[in-house]
This record gives structure tokens, sequence and C-alpha cells, in this order.
């Protein structure tokens, strides 16, 4: 067991996923987002874009991107 800080809230949690289990479901939701957005814009967009064209702040879109590609599923993500 592990404590972390929530990189959305800013709460400690003790659990393995990167945000706190609050913030899990609404970050799932925007890295879906994200990877949809991802997946229908092949050229490069600027975070600025992203961001704006999502409604995901810039914080997490850092977050999302150092992610390895859509694993997000196989990780610590599993709904218990
Ligand atoms: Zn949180």
């Amino acid at each position: 067991m592990e404590i972390n800080r929530c990189s959305r809230c800013g709460n400690f949690y003790v659990s393995n996923g990167p945000v706190c289990p609050n913030c899990t479901i609404k970050d799932n939701a925007e890295f879906i987002k994200f990877k949809n957005y991802m997946e229908s814009n092949e050229e490069q967009t600027s975070l600025d874009e992203i961001s704006l064209a999502t409604g995901i702040s810039q914080t997490n879109l850092t977050r999302f991107l150092g992610y390895d590609n859509g694993t997000l599923e196989s990780s610590d993500y599993s709904t218990n």
C-alpha cells in the first residue's frame, strides 16, 4: 500500500490508480474523450487546442499523454 496524492484534486489516497477514487470516474471519462479526440485528429495539435476542444485541463492532458497508448483498461483502473 502506498499513499498517493491525487493529480486532480490534491487529496491523499491509498490506491494504485493515478487519481483518487473520487476522481476516477471523471478521469476515465476525460481519458476516453481525450483518446477519441486524438484518434480523430491525426495531425499534431497543441495542448491548447486539445484543451479547448475537449474541455480537459492541460494538466490532465499532460498526464494522459504520459500514459502508454491506451493501456488504461489493463492498469489498476478495474472497477470494483
Ligand atoms: Zn481526486
